[in-house]
C-alpha cells in the first residue's frame, strides 16, 4: 500500500505567505539526508504496532509452528522495520530522480498508509514525470529480487526464521509494486499513464483529468470492497480499505484541481484577481456597531479590519464573533478580535494566485487581505474569486 507522492503544485516562494508555516508537521523529525528532511507521522506508530502484532501473533506462527513467542515477536519487529525501510527506499527512488531533474524534495514523511515524498512542484514535461514516477516502483522491484535472494540464502544455510521473514518482505514489496501499477492518479501507475497521455496527446490537464477519474473509480472500488469485508466480518481489513479508498479519492480529486490551477492560474498574481478597496471595519469600532453597520448591511461573511492609516490588522469573521459573549460586544474593539487570530491572514499583492488558492482552500479560511509593501490593505481575495476564475476558463475551453 503506498499511494504516496502527493506533490504540491508549485515551488515554494522566496517569502512564503504566512499560513503555510502554521501547518506544522504532526510527526517526529528523524534527520536530514541528501537535503531531504525525514519525518515519522504519529499515525505510523499505530500501524507499525499493528503490523508487528499481526505478523508475530498470526502470520509467522502459521508459517513456522512451534517456536517461542519471543522468536515470533523478534521476527515481527525485524520484518516490520524492514518493510518501512522498503517504503523509505521507494520514496527515495522518486526523490533522488526528482532532485536530479532539478525539482527539490524538501521532505519525506512516513504515514500510516505508506510514504509521502513532498516533491516541491509538478514536473514541467512528461519525460521528467515519467522518470520520477517509474523510479519508486523500480526500487521496489529491486527489493523484491534482493529479499527473495536473501530468503533463498537463509534457506540454503537452514535458518527457516530468516527465510520466512524475507519471503514475506519480498511478497509485500511485490504487492506494493502491483498496487502502484494501477493506472489511476495519484498512484505511480496513474502518474506513468498521465505522463504517456501527456507525451502523446499533448494536454497536461486532459491527461490529469483522465487518470484522476481512473483514480477516483479505483478508490470507490476499494471502499466498496471495504464495506463488503466489514459485512463479511473482517472489519479490520475492511476499515483499512475504506481509509485507503477515501485517502486516494481526495488525493485524485485534489490532483485535478491542482492541474486546473496550474493551467489557468499560471502567471496570474493576487493583484490581478482581488477586489480593490473593499469595505473595511475601523479597528476602533466596538463589535456591536460592527455587526449593525457592516455584517447586517453588507452581507459579507468577513471584513478586513484596518487602523486609521489603513494598516491591516486582520479579518473580522462572522464566526469568530461567536467567541465573544454578546454582552461584551460594546466593550470589545474590532481590532482586538482581529488581532487574536489575524497573524497570517494578509498576503502581499504579488503572491501568485496558485499559492493564494492553496491558502484559501484551508478549511475555515475563505478570505485573505491583500497588502502593499507597507502592510496597508489594498484589496481582498476570496476562495470564491479564484474558483470562479478557474470555472470561467474551464467553461470557455470545453
Ligand atoms: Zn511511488
Amino acid at each position: 500500500m503506498n499511494p504516496e507522492s502527493m506533490r504540491s503544485p508549485e515551488p515554494p516562494e522566496a517569502n512564503p505567505p504566512g499560513p503555510q508555516e502554521n501547518r506544522t508537521r504532526s510527526g517526529v523529525f528523524l534527520g536530514t539526508f541528501l537535503n531531504i528532511r525525514f519525518y515519522l507521522d504519529y499515525s505510523w506508530f499505530f500501524i507499525v504496532a499493528l503490523v508487528i502484532y499481526t505478523l508475530s501473533s498470526f502470520f509467522f506462527p502459521h508459517e513456522l509452528a512451534g517456536r517461542d513467542p519471543a522468536v515470533y515477536i523478534t521476527m515481527g519487529v525485524f520484518a516490520a522495520l524492514l518493510f518501512f525501510v522498503s517504503i523509505l527506499l521507494h520514496e527515495l527512488g522518486h526523490s533522488v530522480v526528482s532532485q536530479r531533474c532539478g525539482i527539490p524534495v524538501p521532505s519525506i514523511t512516513l504515514l500510516f498508509i505508506g510514504g509521502l515524498a513532498e516533491i516541491s512542484r509538478e514536473p514541467d514535461d512528461p519525460k521528467t514525470e515519467l522518470k520520477i514516477a517509474i523510479a519508486g516502483p523500480a526500487v521496489s522491484l529491486v527489493l523484491v529480487v534482493v529479499y527473495h535472494a536473501v530468503a533463498w540464502g537463509f534457506e540454503a544455510v537452514g535458518i527457516p526464521e530468516g527465510t520466512a521473514v524475507f519471503r514475506w518482505l519480498s511478497a509485500v514489496n511485490l504487492m506494493l509494486v502491483l498496487f502502484n501499477a494501477i493506472p489511476g492518479y495519484p498512484l505511480d501507475g496513474g502518474r506513468i499513464l498521465r505522463a504517456l497521455l501527456w507525451l502523446y496527446s499533448g494536454g497536461f490537464r486532459r491527461a490529469t483529468f483522465i487518470t484522476s477519474r481512473i483514480g477516483v473509480a479505483f478508490s470507490w472500488l476499494l471502499m466498496a470492497l471495504g464495506v463488503l469485508l466489514i459485512f463479511g466480518g473482517q472489519w479490520g481489513q475492511g476499515l483499512l480499505f475504506l481509509i485507503i479508498g477515501s485517502f486516494l479519492k481526495s488525493a485524485a480529486e485534489s490532483g485535478y484541481a491542482q492541474a486546473l490551477s496550474r493551467e489557468f492560474l499560471d502567471g496570474v498574481r493576487v493583484r490581478d484577481l482581488m477586489t480593490h478597496d473593499p469595505v473595511c471595519v475601523p479597528a476602533q469600532l466596538p463589535l456591536n456597531l460592527a455587526v449593525d453597520d457592516y455584517f447586517l448591511t453588507n452581507h459579507h461573511m468577513a471584513f478586513p479590519v484596518v487602523d486609521a492609516d489603513r494598516r491591516f490588522r486582520g479579518l473580522l469573521r462572522l464566526d469568530s464573533l461567536k467567541n465573544v459573549p454578546r454582552e461584551r460586544w460594546p466593550y470589545t474593539l474590532a481590532g482586538e478580535l482581529a488581532d487574536t487570530h489575524n497573524a497570517h491572514l494578509g498576503i502581499p499583492a504579488e503572491t501568485s494566485a496558485a499559492s493564494a488558492l492553496r491558502l484559501l482552500l484551508i478549511p475555515g479560511q475563505g478570505h485573505l487581505g491583500v497588502l502593499d509593501e507597507a502592510e496597508r490593505l489594498i484589496g481582498i481575495i476570496t476562495r470564491h474569486d479564484l474558483l470562479h476564475f478557474i470555472r470561467i476558463h474551464t467553461e470557455l475551453e470545453d
